[in-house]
């Protein structure tokens, strides 16, 4: 039996916190006996899929102008329950009780690679079996394209939305998977993963938060790095806080320094 801490996290973009259950503290932490080789290579979509979906549908159909939708998982990792072997190495405390923690957790180095190749399967069956063609996945987001104007009426929400939407919230609801209304979204411009979409004027953008954290990253590494004064590694640093020449042997600390770096701010 292992016993993991419990503690919470800021969410991103949000005050609200999320709830952690710690697998890697402790030395025979669930997280330290999986082989990192075996929780690589779970291949996830992206906007490159997207895209070329789009491009494909205004290459075909000049004039048809699109919709795109995307659909979330509600509880996600959650859902799926764990062997028996392994729920005894995930045991919590609440006041004073312990209980057996049944489904896969968020914080398992294991879990994603679990969550995505149930997702795959069933954006699978709704792709071959549902004939959605035009689907993608990303953890537990889906995304797709839909004529405009092509939509069904979806009882449960009592909405009329895009039919391929419709078409894949019916089968998440025949597998028994839940959503949540307000995570059911389409339209011309959409925000997908965290990229505003347009799918007729065929742009993929940063949106402007995103793009001023993303410019404000190197000005933070920049300064970090200075507060390291004195160590090996400092003449890396020119006088206005640029890089200067990267001489061989400097690779590796800065690499690791890096790595130090980006886990504390980035992950
Ligand atoms: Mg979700």
């Amino acid at each position: 039996m292992h016993v993991s801490p419990i503690h919470t996290v800021s969410k991103p973009h949000s005050e609200k916190l999320r709830m952690v259950i710690n697998q890697s503290t402790g030395l025979f932490s669930p997280n330290s006996m999986i082989n990192r080789r075996d929780i690589k290579g779970f291949p996830l979509d992206d906007m490159r899929h997207l895209g070329a979906g789009l491009l494909a549908h205004h290459k075909t159909n000049p004039s048809q102008h699109l919709a795109v939708f995307k659909s979330d998982v509600a509880e996600a990792y959650r859902l799926l329950p764990m062997h028996p072997l392994w729920q005894i190495k995930q045991i919590i405390v609440i006041n004073g009780e312990h209980k057996v923690n049944r489904n896969n957790c968020f914080s398992g180095c294991g879990s994603t690679g679990i969550y995505i190749s149930f997702n795959r399967l069933v954006t699978w069956i709704a792709k071959r079996v549902k004939a959605i063609l035009d689907l993608w996945m990303y953890m537990d987001n889906s995304f797709g394209i839909n004529k405009e104007g092509n939509l069904a009426w979806y009882h449960k929400y009592r909405w009329r939305m895009p039919l391929n939407q419709v078409k894949l919230l019916s089968l998440w609801d025949k597998l028994g998977i839940p959503h949540k209304t307000h995570k059911q979204l389409f339209g011309e411009k959409l925000t997908i993963i965290s990229i505003e979409v347009n799918a007729n004027s065929l742009t993929l953008t940063l949106p402007k938060k995103s793009l001023k954290d993303l410019l404000e990253e190197p000005d933070k590494f920049t300064t970090w790095l200075k507060t390291k004064q004195g160590t090996s590694w400092t003449p890396l640093l020119a006088e206005d806080g640029r890089m200067a020449k990267l001489e061989l042997q400097h690779v590796p600390p800065l690499m690791a320094s890096t790595e130090h770096f980006l886990s504390k701010n980035c992950r």
